[in-house]
Parts: structure tokens; sequence; C-alpha cells
């Protein structure tokens, strides 16, 4: 008997339109060779829905996105649409409702391609980012409006249940890895928060003897990641910090076209949603450019999250297959379309 998945489908905007059809006909593809099947649910939640309805998603959205294997999701905001609706108009939300506290961000050198770093590194490290608090919080607001003394309070909240689970996940995979793990703090400036998070830290690092632990500023870390990438294996990282670092890893090994991410709900009470780290790119929406890459890696995590271990590594191969050749978008210096990488990697299939 053979698996079957429902996967609820938020292509988004921009160029999230122009990457999912194409990573879609992928899985299809993957699916009749590795004998699973596929439904696939549509979802036109995005800045044009919001355009439409004055909201990003509908009333009940929420409930018939639960309902489903997991989430494949392109991007979402556009320039005609302030950036904090899209953010907390469907992509917070979503984060949150269905618990998906851990943000998995792999950065890793794909054959043949060469980040902005001249010499050619062996880069490979995962970023564990806290997805459901820290600083990216609706809490505060200004004071004395319009006065001299107006000023703004902008709340960031470290619960010790979302710190620990984080904490705990990273120390779980680092296991699972080199056994090294790395802390992003920045307890030295930032006096309550990172205190609370260093001090988590060091309380699990004591019940996992057997992972070696360090712990840098987020500032030195920036550095060191581009420097000397190969010290890392695991980084565990609050929310803000390992957005940042998220943006910067892939710049080091080839760009946002091929940055994949998970937003995991590690129990499995709630789906899990997989989607490029790059944004809408509405700068080459339209031109069919787009590389397709980041999305599709992200559904080899998705794969590999449901189970399909081996369909998992053989995309993730043919990926790599892609980018050892010159059949790639211009971002990679190649010349094909975002259409024409989709059907190079079916090809190989
Ligand atoms: P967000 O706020 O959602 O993170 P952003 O403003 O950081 O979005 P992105 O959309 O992530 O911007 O992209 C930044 C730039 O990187 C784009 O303008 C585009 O030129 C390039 N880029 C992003 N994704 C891709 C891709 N899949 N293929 C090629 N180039 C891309
Ligand atoms: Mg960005």
């Amino acid at each position: 008997m053979h698996n079957k998945y429902t996967l609820n489908i938020i292509p988004g905007d921009g160029i999230g339109k122009e990457v999912v059809p194409v990573s879609l006909k992928v899985l299809e593809k993957l699916s009749e060779k590795f004998d699973f099947q596929l439904k696939f649910k549509f979802f036109d939640y995005s800045c044009d829905y919001y355009l439409k309805h004055g909201a990003m998603m509908d009333k009940d959205g929420m409930k018939k996105l639960a309902d489903c294997d997991a989430i494949l999701l392109g991007a979402v905001g556009m320039p005609n649409v302030p950036d904090h609706i899209s953010l907390w108009g469907l992509l917070i939300p979503i984060r949150r409702a269905f618990d998906q506290y851990v943000n998995l961000r792999p950065v890793k050198s794909l054959k043949g391609i060469n980040g902005v770093l001249k010499e050619k590194k062996n880069i490979d490290y995962l970023i564990v980012r806290e997805n459901s608090e820290g600083e990216y919080s609706d809490l505060g607001g200004i004071i004395y409006p319009d006065t001299e003394n107006e000023m703004v309070i902008q709340h960031s909240v470290f619960s010790k249940k979302g710190t620990e689970r984080i904490v705990k996940y990273a120390f779980e995979l680092a296991h699972h890895r080199k056994k090294t793990l790395t802390s992003a703090t920045k307890s030295n400036g930032i006096i309550h928060s990172m205190i609370f998070w260093d001090n988590i830290f060091e309380n699990i690092s004591k019940q996992n003897p057997k992972v070696i632990t360090s712990k840098f500023h987020i500032d030195i870390l920036c550095a060191q990641v581009v420097k000397n990438p190969d010290w890392f294996d695991v980084i565990v990282a609050s929310n803000l910090f390992g957005d940042i670092l998220s943006d910067l890893g892939p710049v080091c090994t080839g760009g946002m076209g091929i940055a994949p991410s998970a937003n995991l709900n590690p129990e499995g009470k709630f789906p899990s949603m997989f989607e490029p780290v790059h944004g809408s790119a509405p700068d080459i929406y339209g031109k069919n450019i787009a590389n397709p890459i980041a999305t599709i890696w992200s559904c080899v995590m998705m794969l590999e999250y449901l189970g399909e271990k081996e369909a998992a590594a053989h995309l993730f191969a043919c990926i790599e297959k892609i980018t050892e050749s010159t059949k790639t978008t211009p971002d990679l210096g190649g010349s094909l379309t975002t259409t024409q990488v989709g059907e190079s990697i079916i090809e190989l299939l």
C-alpha cells in the first residue's frame, strides 16, 4: 500500500506564484517514481486576496489550513501592501496557530556554486531559529505622541517554555549531527532577555554533556560564519538573530535563490510548513527567472518530515546535479528560466 499525503498549497505573491507550480510538478513526478500519492489543495491567501477582501485570509482560514499533512508556501508581500500586514496577517499567525516554534534553515554549499566568498568553503551548518516569540512581538506602542518627548517602546518576549523547547530541540539535532552546538546571544548589551537565554542554554547543556557547546555574541558570530563557517554545525538563535543569520548564511553559499526552510511543530500536533527563505522578490517577478531551487529544496525537507526519506535524498541529489551544471537561473550564472530548471530536474528524476 502506498502512502497518501494531502498538501495545502499557498503560492502567495510575486515569485511565489512562479516557483511553487514548478516545484509541484517536480513533486508529482517524484511521487510516481517513489510510489506515494499527493493531493494538493490550493489557497489564494496573498496580498491580492487582501486587496480584494481586506484580510490576508478568510475567517476560518486557519481551520481549513489545519486539515493536511503539511503546508507549502511560496512567499507573501507586495510593494502595494505594507510588509507588517502580510507578515502579521498570514505568516506569523500560521506559525503561531500551528505552534511551529522551530524554524530550521540549512546553510550548505551545493556542488558547483560559489557564494560571495572568494575562496570556496565547504559550508554545512544548520540554523535553528526560534519561531514563536522573542523580538517579533506586537507588545509596545508610542508614548507622548506628537510631543518632543515622543518615544516608542517595543517589547521582546522570551518565555521559559519557549526558550527551553527551542534549545532542547537544537541539542537533540546536535546529537544526531556533529555533537557541537553554538548559541547566538547578545547578553553584554541586551541584559534581560539574553542573560535569561544564556542561563537556559547553560542549564540544558548540563543535561547534554556529550554535546560541545559555544556561545557567541551575534555581532562576532556574523563575522565568524563568514570567516570560519567550518567552526559551526548547529546554531540556535532567537527569532531576530536567526532571521539575520539565515540571510547571511545563504549569501555565502549561493544566494537567496537556494535557501530553504521548514517551520516545524516537532510534536506533530499541528501541520508544519515549508517555504523558501526568500520573499516575493517583486523586482524579478513576471520574468520567469526566479530560482525554484529554494522551494524545491524546501520540498526535500518536507519529504523528510513526511517520512519519504528515499525520495527526499533522490531529489536533493538531482538539485546538486543541476547546480553542478550550467542548467541554472541567472542568479547562479545560468540562463535558464524558472520553468526550464524545473523541467531539467524532472528529466533527471
Ligand atoms: P522579505 O522581506 O520577504 O524577506 P526581501 O525584501 O528580503 O523579502 P526577497 O524577496 O527575499 O526580499 O529577495 C531579495 C532579493 O533577492 C530579490 O529582490 C531578488 O533580486 C533576489 N531573490 C530572492 N529570491 C530569489 C530567487 N528565488 N531567485 C532569484 N533571485 C532571488
Ligand atoms: Mg529578507
